[in-house]
């Protein structure tokens, strides 16, 4: 059944990319559209990042897509490294503790979309670039989507156009929302001490700050989450005087990797918690940041969207339209309770961590202690980052 249904993709992210060539290879007719063009690769690390987990790795092994990376561009990380800089709560996994290889890579968004883009047009997706979707319009039975110079009809359309989704809006879904106040600024920083591999977060009062080992020892990838005011004044600060941030950052960062220089410009992002209440309605179906978006903290928001595409392709190998039916509220249903507990999760933390009351520092302290000094619990919480819990 699935041959004879034509699927309307729209955006080209991580996650349209992957849903749009999982559903080609599955048999679909697959149209995607995307106000972008093909992305470009720059021979100096990109400045947005994601650290992948193992779910989404066999994912994208799956898709063959990983295969096709170059090794030169992939941060396998072996290690991860956490602590507060103003306590004494401090937890490290490492992969031999639970049998395998690394903990998950750090891979370059553009470097991947790129992969996906060109695997998708050979296995025969068909991608409209430069075209923004300009109105939409569907019912029982399918959907019309309005480009500036053509009309699309497809049996379902999967809105897969980020965390401002026009589908979503024009489909009227309510959508419960709120503002961290935060702004995530990232850049590549090169460190006098090699990472080795490790992926490195400190929570500081403001919020927290990650660095994340690139394929290069001597180079990171900064995620800084901190406060608007905060934000605003490193940001002025990096402009004006750019050694005082490196000074800056490398108290922040405890001087874990020596002196550190930043190597590239300095970007930053608004970080918002969203989800949408429905993410299947008729023939509209929301995935990746169109239905959920979180905190960065725990590098989650892609693996997360990764997860929801190996169960909706899946859902499109039904083979009568009752059977279609059932999968995509399942995906709904599923996917939507992963999402959630993801979210609730991260915000325990945030607010955990984002506290500088001293019970609360010292109970964290002590729950950080315990859970480093206990095996079993430690497996437990590194399946849980792998994406295998
Ligand atoms: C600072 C930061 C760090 C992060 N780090 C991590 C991490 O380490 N690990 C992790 O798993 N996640 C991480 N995330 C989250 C992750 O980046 C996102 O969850 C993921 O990129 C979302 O992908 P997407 O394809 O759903 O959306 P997007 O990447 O936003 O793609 C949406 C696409 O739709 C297109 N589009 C939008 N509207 C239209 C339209 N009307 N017509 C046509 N095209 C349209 C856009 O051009 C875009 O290409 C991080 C996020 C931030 C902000």
């Amino acid at each position: 059944m699935s041959a004879s249904k034509h699927i309307v993709v729209v955006g080209a992210g991580l996650i349209g990319l992957s849903c749009a060539l999982g559903l080609r290879q599955r048999g679909c007719r697959v149209t995607l559209v995307e106000q972008g063009s093909r992305p470009e690769v720059t021979a100096e690390p990109g400045l947005r990042v994601s650290a992948l987990n193992h779910a989404s790795r066999t994912l994208l092994q799956e898709l063959g897509v990983w295969q096709q990376l170059p090794l030169q561009r992939l941060g396998p990380y072996t290690g991860m490294q956490v602590w507060e800089n103003n306590s004494f709560a401090d937890i490290a996994f490492h992969a031999e503790q639970i049998g395998t290889d690394d903990l998950g890579a750090i891979v370059e968004n553009q470097v991947l979309e790129q992969a996906l883009w060109d695997a998708a047009e050979q296995a025969g997706v068909t991608i409209i670039a430069n075209t923004k979707v300009q109105q939409w319009q569907q019912d029982h039975q399918g959907a019309t989507l309005q480009l500036a110079d053509q009309q699309l009809q497809g049996d379902y359309v999967i809105a897969a156009d980020g965390v401002r989704s026009q589908l979503r809006s024009w489909a009227e879904l309510p959508v419960t929302f709120w503002d961290y106040e935060q702004r995530g600024l990232v850049a590549v920083i090169a460190s006098e001490l090699p990472h080795q591999g490790v992926a490195r977060q400190a929570f500081l009062p403001t919020g927290p700050l990650a660095l994340l080992p690139l394929a290069d020892p001597h180079l990171c990838s900064m995620v800084w989450s901190c406060d608007e005011d905060l934000a605003q004044e490193l940001l002025q600060l990096q402009q004006t005087q750019p050694e005082q941030f490196q000074r800056r950052l490398q108290v922040a960062s405890n001087g874990i990797l020596g002196n550190l220089t930043v190597d590239s410009a300095v970007a930053s992002f608004p970080l918002q918690m969203q989800y949408a209440q429905q993410w299947v309605h008729e023939r509209l179906i929301l995935v990746g940041d169109a239905a959920h978006s979180i905190h960065p903290l725990a590098g989650q928001g892609a693996n997360l969207g990764f997860a929801d595409v190996a169960v909706l392709i899946e859902a499109f190998t039904a083979t009568e339209q009752r059977q279609l039916n059932r999968a995509l509220q399942a995906y709904q249903r599923e996917r939507k309770a992963a999402a959630l507990t993801m979210i609730a999760a991260m915000e325990a933390f945030k607010r955990g961590f984002g506290t500088s009351q001293p019970l609360l520092q010292l109970l964290r302290g002590v729950g950080f202690t315990l859970a480093n000094k206990t095996p079993p619990l430690k497996r437990w919480l590194t399946k849980v980052a792998l994406g295998e819990v």
